[in-house]
């Protein structure tokens, strides 16, 4: 986080600029400081070239943050908790569960079980410690209208809990387009401060700005602000020890850009901010296949686990 100093002392800039700077979201001097001069003036209704003033200053001001040594972010890598996803062979693809400061990914196509996962590790993540918990209550950005509470409570019977004390520990709240959803990041936030917060989930990811952002004309525009998302995620785990996940939707129809009718949505963008990639998809008896993709210290390798009425399970 960066210092608390009032836009106002920013060389170049007025009392006015600033409460514009405010009133379009910009209390923090490091989000002023990455943003474009384009980006800031549109959002803040500044002149370009007071923007990129603002910029300047707000670059030179921010605490950009210094170099750690390794042995510093060995330190940091002690508090990473690792939540369990109800199969042992899922978990031991994830190197023992899913780890918080971190970004999972799941994409697959419909039905594949994205949402079914979504849901236990929301169960997951109140159950205590040492049961691969971690005594933590959820948030989740739903796009697409799929939480059901049924679902949670079937899956906290089948684990012998109180599906009353489940459900009470498991915030949502549907995003109606993709603007909502990632104002939606800023409201977990707050959240946070009042419960511990320790899983936060977007389901889906990328539906709204596929539904919003059609053809190549609004491609940069849709990465620029999934890009913006994803970093806000990675922010909020980081800040709150938290793990996030999101799931993503394989294009059955060839994408504007990603012509591939296996590919992810959001293409590298959210490919490069997630920090594991996970790819699902359905096999014979009910049985899924999960994929670690791309995982900065784990191999490339498949889990088969179970969607069942309880839950997920091996
Ligand atoms: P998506 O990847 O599109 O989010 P879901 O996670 O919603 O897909 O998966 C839906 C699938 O989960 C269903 O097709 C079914 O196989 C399974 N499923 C959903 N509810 C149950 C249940 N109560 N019991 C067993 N399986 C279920
Ligand atoms: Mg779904």
């Amino acid at each position: 986080m960066t210092e608390e100093i009032e836009l106002e002392q920013l060389p170049g800039v007025g009392p006015a600029t600033a409460e514009k700077l405010r009133e379009a979201g910009f209390t923090d001097l490091m989000a002023i400081a990455v943003e474009s001069p384009k980006n800031l003036a549109e959002l803040a209704e500044i002149g370009e070239s007071i923007a990129a003033k603002v910029i300047n200053a707000a670059k030179k001001a921010a605490n950009v943050g210094d170099f750690e040594v390794g042995t510093e972010i060995l330190e940091r890598r002690k508090s990473v908790m690792k939540l369990t996803s109800g199969s042992k062979a899922l978990d031991e693809l994830m190197g023992g569960g899913f780890e918080t400061q971190a970004i999972v990914e799941f994409f697959g196509e419909f039905g594949s079980g994205k949402t079914q996962l979504a849901h236990q590790l929301a169960v997951n993540a109140g159950l205590p410690v040492e049961d691969g918990g971690m005594d933590s209550h959820t948030v989740i950005i739903d796009t697409e209208n799929t939480f059901r509470p049924e679902r949670i409570i079937q899956m906290s019977e089948a684990l012998g809990k109180d599906p009353e004390e489940v459900l009470s520990k498991i915030h949502v709240a549907r995003a109606f387009n993709s603007n909502h959803q990632m104002l939606l990041v800023d409201k977990a936030t707050e959240i946070a401060k009042e419960f511990p917060v320790g899983l936060l989930i977007v389901d889906s990811l990328t539906a709204h700005f596929r539904a919003e952002y059609i053809g190549r004309g609004a491609l940069a525009e849709r990465q620029q602000l999934l890009n913006k998302h994803m970093h806000d995620l990675l922010r909020f785990g980081d800040l709150n020890n938290a793990v996030v996940a999101v799931t993503n939707q394989v294009s059955a129809k060839p994408d504007a850009f990603f012509g591939d009718p296996t590919r992810p949505i959001g293409g590298h963008i959210v490919g490069h901010a997630a920090t594991f990639r996970i790819y699902l998809r359905k096999s014979k008896g009910g049985k899924r296949i999960a994929r670690l993709i791309d995982s900065p210290n784990l191999p490339e390798a498949e889990a088969v686990f179970m969607v069942r009425e309880g839950g997920i399970g091996d």
